[in-house]
């Protein structure tokens, strides 16, 4: 009998031997300044949960509240089963909260690009793609059947130079990560605006990692450069400083329309579940009244990458509260991480291909819900484990 499994274990081998195959860690608490891994309590700098709002108290009695009033489920697919009024005011409330005329919300970051790219383009089209943006728009690119030209990263030389030499085309769109989540920079918007406008193309910028973090209390990347009304689609996620899930897709009108029309993961996959868009409704409602997270989120990166450096690592370029830690080979960075985890703190490791070979690193992820004395030690211990090993 043959096993039509055994590829499968074989290239599963090969990953562990690479020391490439991902060991998840399994948390047996909330998600939050600290989590409990096997019987211990750790710090945690893995998290995206930005705000600290993935155990908020506030956003959880919302969740609780919604569930007597509607249910958890929301039945089926919008277009079949109707829409919950949920749904609909999560929606007005986001797209007054970003500044933008309309917004659907979807399952994910993940399906609100799969639901947008191929809505918006096809076949005989063009898409200019930032070299290091997310997989979710490469899968994204990829379904829609339109032509790929890749731009080289935070480029907009080398964009004006990719669209000069691509001379067949029908409609033409621009897509870029907001926050790159690897490094931490930020897309140069006011200048892909400024392209997009000069030659007529859509524009279209996934900020999972701005939404919550950037702007006025958080209202975005578009927010933060004041480019309300210029960029067509912002794609956005609730599951990271949000601390829920669910994807955004926030722009003109007749976009938002569209997608209701075409979008696949919105036609053929059901919307988010009653719990979620109550919390995430919660977590609008908090940003619109006060920015202290978001203060105390980078206050909080600030001061961990300031002190980090202070202590001789590499931090690479970040904009952002994401902080790397450049370390070099994976194997360092692996080592490194195990150590951290020895010493009580859980912080990953990050090595191709994620990131290029050779540019293997610890990746910080700071959040509001970190005091100062969790901060305070963890970098103790960073200072511990990189005199250990040699490196600082
Ligand atoms: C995390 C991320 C996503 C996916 O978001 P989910 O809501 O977790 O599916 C999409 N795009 C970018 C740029 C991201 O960083």
């Amino acid at each position: 009998m043959t096993d039509n499994t055994q590829y499968l274990e074989n290239q599963i081998d090969e990953l562990k031997e690479q020391g490439l195959f991902n060991n998840i860690r399994v948390i047996d608490s909330p998600m939050d300044a600290h989590v409990v891994i096997d019987g211990r309590k750790l710090i945690n700098l893995c998290a995206n949960n930005y705000l600290g709002l993935a155990n908020h108290p506030r956003l959880k009695e919302a969740a609780k509240k919604a569930i007597d009033e509607y249910g958890i489920g929301p039945g089926a697919v919008r277009t079949i089963a109707g829409t919950l009024s949920l749904h609909e005011k999560l929606e007005e409330r986001l797209a007054q909260f970003k500044g933008a005329e309309s917004v659907v919300t979807l399952q994910s970051g993940f399906t609100a690009n799969l639901a947008t790219v191929p809505a918006v383009v096809g076949r005989g089209d063009v898409i200019f793609s930032d070299e290091l943006n997310h997989a979710s728009i490469i899968d994204a690119c990829r379904l829609s059947r339109a032509q790929v030209v890749r731009y080289n990263h935070n480029d907009p030389a080398d964009l004006r130079r990719a669209i000069a030499e691509t001379t067949e085309y029908n409609r033409r769109l621009i897509v870029t990560d907001g926050v790159f989540s690897m490094d931490g920079d930020i897309a140069p918007l006011p200048a892909l605006v400024e392209i997009a406008q000069e030659h007529g193309i859509l524009l279209m910028v996934d900020d999972a990692h701005g939404e919550g973090v950037l702007g006025r209390g958080g209202r975005g990347i578009v927010d933060h450069f004041d480019l309300h009304g210029q960029v067509d689609i912002e794609i956005g996620t609730m599951s990271k400083a949000f601390g829920v899930v669910g994807g955004i897709v926030a722009g003109k009108q007749p976009i938002i329309d569209w997608i209701k029309q075409r979008g696949r993961p919105f036609l053929f996959s059901s919307a988010m579940t009653v719990p979620d868009v109550a919390a995430c409704l919660e977590a609008v409602d908090m940003l619109e009244n006060s920015d202290e997270l978001v203060q105390k989120l980078w206050s909080n990166g600030k001061f961990f990458q300031t002190e980090l450096q202070k202590l001789g690592f590499d931090t690479g370029d970040s904009a952002t509260p994401i902080v790397p830690v450049m370390l070099g080979e994976a194997e360092v960075a692996q080592a490194f991480s195990k150590e951290l985890f020895k010493e009580g703190v859980f912080a990953m490791a990050i090595g191709f291909p994620t990131v290029p070979k050779g540019k293997a690193r610890i990746r910080v992820m700071n959040s509001a819900v970190h005091s100062t004395n969790d901060l305070e030690e963890a970098l103790s211990i960073f200072e511990t484990v990189g005199k250990r090993l040699n490196l600082i």
